[in-house]
Protein backbone atom coordinates (compact mmCIF):
# COMPACT_ATOMS: atom_id res chain seq x y z
CA UNK A 1 0.00 0.00 0.00
CA UNK A 2 1.40 3.34 -0.70
CA UNK A 3 1.72 5.16 2.41
CA UNK A 4 3.43 8.66 0.71
CA UNK A 5 3.00 10.14 -2.31
CA UNK A 6 4.70 13.11 -3.11
CA UNK A 7 2.86 14.45 -6.60
CA UNK A 8 4.30 17.23 -9.19
CA UNK A 9 5.98 19.10 -6.14
CA UNK A 10 7.67 22.77 -7.08
CA UNK A 11 8.90 23.59 -3.64
CA UNK A 12 11.62 26.80 -2.50
CA UNK A 13 12.54 29.71 -0.24
CA UNK A 14 11.01 32.65 -0.79
CA UNK A 15 11.84 34.11 -4.54
CA UNK A 16 14.37 30.79 -4.91
CA UNK A 17 13.21 27.61 -6.50
CA UNK A 18 14.45 24.71 -5.63
CA UNK A 19 12.15 21.89 -6.32
CA UNK A 20 10.95 21.47 -10.31
CA UNK A 21 7.96 18.78 -10.73
CA UNK A 22 9.14 16.38 -8.21
CA UNK A 23 7.10 13.08 -8.00
CA UNK A 24 7.88 9.97 -5.63
CA UNK A 25 6.33 7.10 -3.97
CA UNK A 26 6.81 5.21 -0.69
CA UNK A 27 4.98 1.94 0.41
CA UNK A 28 4.00 1.40 3.56
CA UNK A 29 7.23 0.26 5.09
CA UNK A 30 9.73 0.47 2.29
CA UNK A 31 12.91 1.92 1.89
CA UNK A 32 13.84 4.22 -0.62
CA UNK A 33 17.02 6.08 -1.46
CA UNK A 34 17.34 9.80 -2.40
CA UNK A 35 20.91 10.53 -4.10
CA UNK A 36 22.34 13.74 -5.87
CA UNK A 37 25.25 15.67 -5.30
CA UNK A 38 25.78 18.42 -3.28
CA UNK A 39 22.73 21.73 -3.73
CA UNK A 40 20.47 19.06 -5.66
CA UNK A 41 17.52 19.95 -3.47
CA UNK A 42 17.46 16.06 -1.80
CA UNK A 43 16.94 18.04 1.68
CA UNK A 44 14.38 20.34 0.35
CA UNK A 45 12.61 17.68 -0.76
CA UNK A 46 12.67 15.96 2.90
CA UNK A 47 11.47 19.54 4.53
CA UNK A 48 8.89 20.09 1.72
CA UNK A 49 7.52 16.44 2.92
CA UNK A 50 8.48 17.55 6.69
CA UNK A 51 6.68 21.09 6.16
CA UNK A 52 9.20 23.16 6.88
CA UNK A 53 9.72 24.40 3.25
CA UNK A 54 6.55 26.30 1.10
CA UNK A 55 5.43 24.14 -1.50
CA UNK A 56 4.61 26.56 -4.86
CA UNK A 57 2.90 23.72 -6.44
CA UNK A 58 2.05 20.09 -6.13
CA UNK A 59 0.33 17.36 -3.94
CA UNK A 60 1.89 15.94 -0.58
CA UNK A 61 -0.19 12.32 0.36
CA UNK A 62 0.36 10.58 3.39
CA UNK A 63 -2.24 7.71 4.08
CA UNK A 64 -4.35 8.75 1.95
CA UNK A 65 -4.85 12.44 2.86
CA UNK A 66 -3.12 15.58 1.39
CA UNK A 67 -0.78 17.15 4.41
CA UNK A 68 0.25 19.94 2.38
CA UNK A 69 -1.58 22.43 4.29
CA UNK A 70 -0.48 20.79 7.53
CA UNK A 71 2.01 22.37 9.79
CA UNK A 72 5.13 20.27 10.75
CA UNK A 73 3.91 19.49 13.67
CA UNK A 74 0.85 17.94 12.24
CA UNK A 75 2.53 15.79 10.07
CA UNK A 76 5.10 14.92 13.15
CA UNK A 77 1.40 13.65 14.84
CA UNK A 78 0.47 12.03 11.69
CA UNK A 79 4.05 9.98 11.69
CA UNK A 80 6.35 12.28 9.41
CA UNK A 81 9.75 12.37 11.49
CA UNK A 82 12.53 13.99 10.04
CA UNK A 83 15.88 13.33 11.42
CA UNK A 84 17.68 16.78 9.98
CA UNK A 85 21.13 16.83 8.37
CA UNK A 86 23.82 18.33 10.50
CA UNK A 87 21.78 16.40 13.45
CA UNK A 88 20.11 19.39 15.16
CA UNK A 89 20.21 17.87 18.86
CA UNK A 90 19.83 20.19 22.13
CA UNK A 91 23.15 20.22 22.95
CA UNK A 92 23.35 21.34 26.77
CA UNK A 93 20.55 18.48 27.29
CA UNK A 94 21.24 14.90 28.14
CA UNK A 95 20.79 11.30 25.92
CA UNK A 96 17.67 10.62 28.21
CA UNK A 97 16.53 14.22 28.05
CA UNK A 98 16.84 14.28 24.43
CA UNK A 99 14.74 11.37 24.14
CA UNK A 100 12.23 12.63 26.13
CA UNK A 101 11.17 15.99 23.74
CA UNK A 102 11.46 13.27 21.00
CA UNK A 103 8.48 11.92 22.68
CA UNK A 104 6.45 14.69 22.79
CA UNK A 105 3.80 13.90 20.00
CA UNK A 106 2.25 11.12 22.14
CA UNK A 107 1.91 9.06 18.99
CA UNK A 108 1.17 5.62 20.39
CA UNK A 109 3.49 2.65 19.23
CA UNK A 110 5.98 0.40 20.30
CA UNK A 111 9.00 2.91 20.19
CA UNK A 112 10.28 4.37 23.97
CA UNK A 113 13.55 4.64 25.54
CA UNK A 114 13.87 1.11 26.38
CA UNK A 115 13.73 0.13 22.78
CA UNK A 116 15.68 3.21 21.46
CA UNK A 117 18.43 1.83 24.11
CA UNK A 118 18.18 -1.56 23.30
CA UNK A 119 18.67 -0.79 19.21
CA UNK A 120 21.26 1.77 19.99
CA UNK A 121 23.84 0.15 22.74
CA UNK A 122 26.03 2.79 22.48
CA UNK A 123 22.96 5.45 24.01
CA UNK A 124 22.43 2.74 26.88
CA UNK A 125 25.91 3.78 28.53
CA UNK A 126 25.66 7.47 28.14
CA UNK A 127 22.03 8.71 29.48
CA UNK A 128 23.03 11.61 31.69
CA UNK A 129 25.72 12.57 29.13
CA UNK A 130 25.41 16.08 27.93
CA UNK A 131 24.85 15.85 24.24
CA UNK A 132 27.60 18.33 23.29
CA UNK A 133 30.09 15.79 24.87
CA UNK A 134 29.01 12.63 22.70
CA UNK A 135 30.87 11.71 19.70
CA UNK A 136 29.55 12.54 15.76
CA UNK A 137 28.24 8.64 15.94
CA UNK A 138 26.82 8.84 19.10
CA UNK A 139 24.83 12.28 18.25
CA UNK A 140 23.66 10.50 14.79
CA UNK A 141 22.39 8.04 16.76
CA UNK A 142 20.85 10.24 19.27
CA UNK A 143 18.87 12.07 16.62
CA UNK A 144 17.25 8.98 15.21
CA UNK A 145 16.51 7.99 18.37
CA UNK A 146 14.65 10.98 19.36
CA UNK A 147 12.97 10.79 16.33
CA UNK A 148 11.46 7.42 17.11
CA UNK A 149 10.27 8.12 19.86
CA UNK A 150 7.64 9.98 18.53
CA UNK A 151 6.80 6.61 16.75
CA UNK A 152 7.19 7.39 13.01
CA UNK A 153 5.18 5.61 10.04
CA UNK A 154 8.08 7.61 8.14
CA UNK A 155 11.24 7.99 9.22
CA UNK A 156 13.01 10.82 6.65
CA UNK A 157 16.68 10.86 7.23
CA UNK A 158 19.15 13.51 6.01
CA UNK A 159 22.96 12.79 5.08
CA UNK A 160 23.17 10.32 7.92
CA UNK A 161 26.39 9.69 6.82
CA UNK A 162 27.52 12.58 6.49
CA UNK A 163 31.02 13.52 8.73
CA UNK A 164 31.21 9.96 10.29
CA UNK A 165 34.04 7.69 10.29
CA UNK A 166 32.83 4.76 7.63
CA UNK A 167 32.83 1.87 10.77
CA UNK A 168 30.02 4.11 12.19
CA UNK A 169 28.43 4.80 9.24
CA UNK A 170 28.50 1.15 9.19
CA UNK A 171 27.21 0.26 12.33
CA UNK A 172 23.49 3.08 11.69
CA UNK A 173 22.81 1.33 9.06
CA UNK A 174 22.91 -2.11 10.25
CA UNK A 175 20.46 -0.69 12.41
CA UNK A 176 17.91 0.73 10.09
CA UNK A 177 16.45 -2.53 8.83
CA UNK A 178 15.51 -2.82 12.68
CA UNK A 179 13.62 -0.02 12.56
CA UNK A 180 11.99 -0.61 8.98
CA UNK A 181 10.72 -3.83 11.08
CA UNK A 182 8.52 -2.09 12.92
CA UNK A 183 6.82 -1.25 10.17
CA UNK A 184 8.50 2.04 9.67
CA UNK A 185 9.27 3.56 6.08
CA UNK A 186 12.52 5.00 5.36
CA UNK A 187 13.82 8.01 3.05
CA UNK A 188 17.20 8.61 2.90
CA UNK A 189 18.80 11.22 1.46
CA UNK A 190 22.64 10.85 1.01
CA UNK A 191 25.62 12.06 -1.22
CA UNK A 192 27.13 8.56 -0.60
CA UNK A 193 25.48 6.60 -3.49
CA UNK A 194 26.89 3.12 -2.28
CA UNK A 195 25.46 3.15 0.81
CA UNK A 196 22.13 4.69 0.42
CA UNK A 197 21.55 2.53 -2.86
CA UNK A 198 22.58 -0.98 -1.09
CA UNK A 199 20.27 -0.25 1.52
CA UNK A 200 16.86 0.67 0.04
CA UNK A 201 14.84 -1.05 -2.78
CA UNK A 202 13.89 1.74 -4.91
CA UNK A 203 16.23 4.69 -5.42
CA UNK A 204 15.39 8.48 -6.65
CA UNK A 205 18.08 10.85 -8.32
CA UNK A 206 17.97 14.57 -8.09
CA UNK A 207 19.61 16.76 -10.72
CA UNK A 208 19.38 21.18 -10.23
CA UNK A 209 15.35 20.26 -8.79
CA UNK A 210 14.52 17.16 -10.87
CA UNK A 211 14.69 13.34 -10.90
CA UNK A 212 17.33 13.01 -13.30
CA UNK A 213 17.05 8.90 -12.99
CA UNK A 214 15.21 6.45 -10.45
CA UNK A 215 14.70 2.83 -10.38
CA UNK A 216 15.46 -0.55 -8.26
CA UNK A 217 19.08 0.01 -7.50
CA UNK A 218 19.57 -3.60 -8.95
CA UNK A 219 18.13 -2.07 -12.58
CA UNK A 220 20.37 0.86 -12.71
CA UNK A 221 23.95 0.77 -14.16
CA UNK A 222 26.77 3.02 -12.77
CA UNK A 223 27.10 4.78 -15.89
CA UNK A 224 23.00 5.90 -15.87
CA UNK A 225 23.39 6.68 -12.25
CA UNK A 226 27.35 9.13 -12.83
CA UNK A 227 25.09 11.06 -15.75
CA UNK A 228 21.91 10.95 -13.52
CA UNK A 229 24.00 12.78 -10.88
CA UNK A 230 26.68 14.59 -12.78
CA UNK A 231 24.02 15.49 -15.48
CA UNK A 232 25.99 14.73 -17.67
CA UNK A 233 24.05 13.41 -21.35
CA UNK A 234 20.93 14.20 -19.65
CA UNK A 235 18.70 15.63 -21.91
CA UNK A 236 17.20 18.83 -20.28
P1 LIG B 1 23.30 19.23 0.24
O1 LIG B 1 23.73 17.85 0.20
O2 LIG B 1 24.40 20.21 -0.02
O3 LIG B 1 22.46 19.60 1.44
P2 LIG B 1 20.86 19.06 -1.24
O4 LIG B 1 20.73 18.19 -2.42
O5 LIG B 1 20.27 18.59 0.02
O6 LIG B 1 22.39 19.41 -1.03
P3 LIG B 1 19.31 21.42 -0.81
O7 LIG B 1 19.92 21.69 0.53
O8 LIG B 1 17.94 20.91 -0.88
O9 LIG B 1 20.26 20.46 -1.64
O10 LIG B 1 19.43 22.76 -1.65
C1 LIG B 1 18.80 22.92 -2.94
C2 LIG B 1 18.99 24.34 -3.38
O11 LIG B 1 18.30 25.21 -2.48
C3 LIG B 1 20.45 24.80 -3.37
O12 LIG B 1 20.64 25.66 -4.48
C4 LIG B 1 20.58 25.57 -2.07
O13 LIG B 1 21.54 26.59 -2.19
C5 LIG B 1 19.18 26.16 -1.92
N1 LIG B 1 18.82 26.34 -0.51
C6 LIG B 1 18.85 25.41 0.46
N2 LIG B 1 18.44 25.92 1.65
C7 LIG B 1 18.12 27.20 1.41
C8 LIG B 1 17.62 28.28 2.21
N3 LIG B 1 17.34 28.11 3.51
N4 LIG B 1 17.41 29.47 1.61
C9 LIG B 1 17.67 29.66 0.30
N5 LIG B 1 18.13 28.69 -0.53
C10 LIG B 1 18.36 27.49 0.01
Amino acid sequence: MTLLEVRNLSAGYGQFQALFDVSLNVNEGAAIAVIGANGAGKSTLLKSIAGVVDVIFGEIIFDGESIVNLQPHERLNRGIALVPEGRRIFRSLTVDENLSIGAYSRRQGVWNRELVYEVFPMLAKLTDRRADKLSGGEQQALAIGRALMSNPRLLLLDEVSLGLAPIIVKKLYEILPRIRATGCSLIYVEQDTNQALSASEYAYCLLEGQVSLEGKPADLSREQIASAYFGIGVNK
